[in-house]
């Protein structure tokens, strides 16, 4: 078996990757933060996350995968406040959307998706333990994590002292903390609406406690693969990392994988900066889920992807050709006596590139050249049955990564009215005696991969398998 490889941010090598527990694969994903619909610079990330779980499978690991939902924070209570909504009833929908936003773009489900409200026991807990340990602090009704405690604070993002300085300058005015660099674990005494009761008063949990608690509570205190999006190297990783090693003594994570920023005209797509787009938007203006999660997948996770119009047309003509050379290969039918096969085959190739570090380029082009070769063989009309039947099974497993192939929902329900269409046609030509047309539209529906079978009950249809 190859290995598989990835860039590991906390010792910025490529190494070679390998689970605690072969084959089963632990990892967790920082997921969203629910005030609002995720933009699909937030996709990048996700898509990211789906690539690395269908690549490991592909490879023969089995995964075990954890996304936390975080729904409490600031932004998520604002909101709320703002609607004048339970905080449920306000993050209830984007959950239910970010889920859908999922399916569409055919993120793979994870095994557990944890919301922070739901694990306040866990994250007390945790709190409590590094207050024995001396490592938490309370101070008024809050509980602050005491950065000078843990002597590997900073090792993830490399920063010096005074980087960590000018991060946390931002909160130097936070006079409860000893440092300024401390951050918070517990806010006490804040929005009575949004509180539970705690060993130090009613308060809520800080942002980053919240994945250190779901993410030991599911995958234990040692896992393999954490992954995010690049900006939350620091201070959340970082923190997370000191959270759960100040409690445990042991690694959080072996790998720690980050994925770089969609951009849009060289800046980070954010909310804050209003440059951003949902799912849904792009939806709206008529582009297929396919062709967004072909565009995010497609540029290595490690560059930045500058997002234009222009990338999402290319995108939805790739995914084009993937499907044209799908529906045509099913339908071919190699006239006896085809002997050729084509002179390369795409899997392995597909697969070794992703197995270093998902280098999704290389893959993609041995899959192009692939496709260029089976066409060349088709036009020839020299492939042989068997090499048929291969190549079909060779793009079946590169579309367990890409999963592109399969026509979105609603683009399958416009093939379906489209079919039902000519077949209706066809029905009143032949009532007409209209043979000629009737034939003309068996033959256009033939083109289209579908199959009729007339019987006395009327006329039924398939796709050609
Ligand atoms: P949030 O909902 O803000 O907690 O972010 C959810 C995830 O999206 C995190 O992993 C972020 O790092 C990631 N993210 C946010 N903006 C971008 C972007 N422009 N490109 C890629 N990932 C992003
Ligand atoms: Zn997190």
């Amino acid at each position: 078996m190859s290995d598989f490889y990835l860039f590991n941010t906390l010792t910025r090598t490529k190494e070679k990757f390998e689970p605690l527990e072969p084959p089963r694969v632990r990892m967790y994903c920082c997921g969203p933060t629910v005030y609002d619909y995720a933009h699909i610079g937030n996709y990048r990330t996700f898509v990211f996350s789906d690539l690395l779980r269908r690549s490991l499978l592909l490879h023969g690991f089995k995964v075990l995968e954890v996304m936390n939902i975080t729904d409490v924070d600031d932004r998520t209570i604002d909101g709320a406040a703002k609607k004048g909504l339970e905080l449920s009833a306000y993050t209830g929908p984007y959950i239910e959307a970010f889920f859908e936003d999922l399916r569409q773009l055919r993120i793979r489900q994870a095994e557990h998706y944890p919301r922070a409200t739901e694990h306040i026991a866990e994250i007390i807990a945790l709190v409590r333990r590094l207050e024995e340990r001396g490592i938490a602090y309370r101070s008024g009704d809050s509980v602050y994590y005491r950065i000078g405690g843990f002597k590997n604070y900073g090792r993830l993002s490399r920063l010096d002292s005074s980087g960590i300085q000018a991060g946390a300058r931002v909160e130097a005015d936070n006079y409860d903390k000893e440092n300024v660099r401390d951050f918070v674990l517990w806010k006490g005494g804040r929005d009575e609406s949004v509180a539970w009761d705690s060993p130090w008063g009613r308060g809520r949990p800080g942002w980053h406690v919240e994945c250190s608690a779901m993410s030991m509570k599911y995958l234990g205190e040692t896992f393999d693969l954490h992954c995010g999006g690049v900006d939350l190297t620091f201070p959340h990783h970082e923190n997370e990392i000191a959270q759960s090693e100040g409690a445990t003594g042991k690694p959080l994570a072996r790998f720690w994988v980050h994925a770089e920023h969609l951009l849009v005209d060289g800046q980070k797509m954010s909310k804050s900066l209003g440059n951003f787009y949902t799912f849904r938007d792009l939806k709206q203006q008529g582009h297929s889920a396919s062709a967004i999660r072909y565009l995010l997948l497609g540029t290595h996770y490690r560059s930045q992807l500058n997002f234009t119009t222009e990338a999402l047309h290319a995108a939805a003509s790739a995914v084009g050709r993937l499907r044209d050379f799908h529906e045509r290969l099913k339908i071919c039918s190699p006239p006896p006596g085809a002997r050729e096969e084509p002179a390369l085959w795409c899997a392995q190739a597909f697969r070794e590139a992703l197995e270093d570090d998902l280098s999704i380029s290389q893959a993609l082009s041995a899959l192009f050249d692939f496709v260029r070769e089976v066409n060349r063989l088709i036009d020839l009309r020299t492939l042989s049955a068997e090499s048929r039947a291969r190549a079909l099974e060779e793009l079946r497993l590169c579309d367990s990564v890409l999963d592109v192939l399969e026509p979105d929902r609603e683009e399958d329900e416009e093939f379906v009215r489209g079919v039902e269409a000519l077949i209706e046609e066809r029905n009143q030509a032949r009532r007409s005696r209209d043979f000629g047309r009737a034939d003309n539209i068996r033959a256009e529906l033939d083109t289209r991969g579908v199959v009729l079978e007339d019987s006395p009950q009327g006329t039924r249809w398939k796709r050609k398998g």
